[in-house]
């Protein structure tokens, strides 16, 4: 009940985001290193954005991408792009370089690129210092073991037998653990923190691990690597950073990210971590575990799959860099976490397509329309707004004939009350072009209808008539003699659960996959479209709007759905 109330609450904030811009006030961090500045404990600021090369960014990481880099652009400091590519069992190149194009095309643009890798040498020098003053021991247990020892935060902890072992022994080891001399998980280099501290981070963690196992970028150079905690503190400090910023979740680790660097630092520079929310966000998952799932078991065609909530995913949808850091600031930055409701972000690419994305006539369902007393070989030109938004976009030109295609659903044989599209007897305006009147229509043997046939008025050319006659409806048209069939891809969300991450333990996530997140239809869409080019946006006209496809070929157009023109999936919007 309490999430459902939240996704409501978060509906409402859609208005108010939409009346009220949040977009020149400070969020809490901005407001610290605002506060910094002024007091003259910084000059200038440098902020990383550190992911790991384990698999492709995704909506999360931007909120974060644009907080830091925005950070940046504020206060005129400096952001890096940081590697974290410390264990190389899971990383890779290929997606060091997906998340180099992410950033960019998220229109930022880093100071230093920097790979965690790069500080190797100096962090197992540290290492080394670290053992001889007697604060880091080698440990020749299991991880088992070792994670035994830790019992629980209202118990002591049990301390290694090779705690106390002398330094020259921890010194020697290590060395050959470097070497290779020893088997993966046979020993490990832990901090001699404090096992009786209530932080269970703090009862001595493990710095190193044996992993015979080739890096990227380092080769077989190395077989230990360090762990995240021991890493990142000292990778910000050897970069300069003065506000390290990472999700809530390494509250917990902030003792220990001040310990590590107690051991370093000599003059007044510190980094400071400061924890901000994550986004969360409905209808998807965002762990990089279930999305490598996702991608690996083919319930999507790939990372970018336009039903991923990977950035790659959504540029392929047709998101464009501007509605994404948009979304990133009306969310804004707490302290707290929740959930935003996608209907946000979706809200963001209308809002920004409305004045970029020309408008096109496209039908979706089509039947034929017959103007019987349209002169048989004729064709006319007509114009049309590109995009009434936007007057520099120009007009474009149309051609109509006598027999065209409308949308299956715009027309119907027994209308209900209030029905002002096309039915017997009833008139409309096609869209551009004239006001035309129903006959008559043509029906197979099954009854189902095949044609329907209207008489047209001349006078009415452009859509207005000259007596002041008014008509209620517009349609959407294409001319049956150059119309271009298009392939549509109409998306839908990927998951049908609002919470798939918190079904029953017995479900698994994927149970609550959308079977219905992908439609493969046949349209046919004005002559224009023929000249689209990928990641070309249109708004099909009284449908949604719609970006040109990578598949896509002069050939055979394709084009996926980005968004429906109003939200269908939210209770209280204004249908
Ligand atoms: P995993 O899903 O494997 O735990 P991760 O999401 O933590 O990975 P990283 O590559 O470690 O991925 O993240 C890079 C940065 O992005 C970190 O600073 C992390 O805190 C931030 N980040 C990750 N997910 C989110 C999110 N949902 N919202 C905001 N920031 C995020
Ligand atoms: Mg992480």
């Amino acid at each position: 009940m309490y999430r459902f109330d939240n996704i409501l609450i978060l509906h409402q904030q859609i208005l108010v985001f939409m009346e009220n811009e949040t977009k020149n006030q400070l969020n809490f961090i901005e407001e610290i290193i605002e506060g910094e500045l002024k007091t003259g404990k910084y000059e200038t600021i440098i902020t990383r954005f550190p992911p790991e090369p384990n698999g492709y960014l995704h909506i999360g990481h931007a909120k974060s991408i644009c907080l830091n880099f925005g950070l940046k652009n504020k206060f005129k400091g400096k952001c890096n792009l940081r590697f974290d590519d410390t264990n190389p069992t899971k990383e890779e190149m290929e997606y060091v370089e997906s998340i180099k194009k992410d950033v960019e095309w998220l229109g930022f643009e880093w100071d230093n690129l920097c790979f965690a890798s790069d500080y190797f040498e100096q962090l197992y020098l540290w290492a080394i210092e670290l053992i001889k003053k007697g604060k880091a021991y080698v440990d020749e247990q299991t991880p088992e073991q070792i994670s035994e020892q830790r019992t629980n935060p209202r118990s002591k902890g049990i301390e290694s037998p090779y705690r106390n072992r002398p330094f020259e022994e921890s010194l020697d080891l290590f060395e050959r653990m470097k070497n290779g001399e020893f088997e993966t998980g046979s020993m490990v280099l832990r901090a001699k923190v404090d096992m009786n501290s209530p932080n269970m981070h703090m009862r001595d963690p493990i710095m190193y691990r044996i992993l015979k196992q080739s890096h990227h970028r380092t080769g077989d150079k190395w077989c230990i690597y360090p762990m995240y905690d021991y890493a990142h503190g000292q990778s910000d400090y050897i970069e300069g950073i003065t506000h390290s910023i990472c999700t809530l979740e390494f509250e917990v680790h902030r003792p220990l990210y001040d310990w590590f660097l107690d051991q370093i630092i000599t003059g007044v520079y510190r980094p400071r971590q400061i924890e901000f929310a994550r986004l969360n966000l409905t209808y998807t998952v965002m762990s990089k575990r279930k999305l490598l799932e996702l991608v690996k078991g083919n319930y999507v065609n790939g990372w970018d799959d336009p039903r991923m909530p990977t950035i790659s995913g959504l540029r392929r949808r047709g998101y464009t860099p501007e509605s994404i850091r948009n979304f990133a600031e009306r969310i804004g930055v707490a302290k707290r976490e929740n959930t935003i409701d996608v209907s946000l972000l979706e809200y963001c690419i209308r809002e920004d397509l409305n004045f970029k994305a020309n408008r096109v006539l496209v039908v979706i369902d089509p039947i034929k329309l017959i103007i019987t007393n349209y002169p048989e070989n004729q064709t006319e030109t007509l114009e049309a707004v590109n995009n009434p938004e936007k007057e520099e976009a120009g007009k474009r030109t149309l051609s109509f004939s006598k027999e065209l295609y409308i949308e299956r659903d715009d027309f119907m044989e027994e209308p209900p009350k209030k029905y002002f599209r096309l039915s017997p007897g009833n008139e409309v305006r096609l869209r551009y072009a004239y006001f035309v009147k129903c006959t008559d229509v043509v029906k197979d043997i099954n009854g189902n209808i095949t044609e329907i046939h209207c008489t047209y008025d001349p006078e009415t050319k452009g859509g207005k008539s000259n007596d002041g006659r008014k008509v209620k409806g517009t349609i959407h048209w294409v001319n049956a003699q150059d119309a271009i069939p298009i392939e549509l891809r109409l998306y839908d969300r990927l998951f049908k659960e609002a919470f798939p991450d918190d079904l029953p333990e017995e479900k698994d996530y994927k149970e609550g996959l959308n079977p219905d997140s992908l439609k493969t239809i046949t349209a046919l869409a004005e002559a224009s479209l023929k000249h689209a080019k990928p990641e070309e946006k249109f708004q099909f006209e009284r449908k949604g709007y719609f970006v040109v496809d990578y598949d896509s070929t002069p050939q055979k157009p394709i084009f996926n759905r980005i968004v429906e023109l109003r939200d269908s999936w939210s209770k209280i919007s204004n249908k």
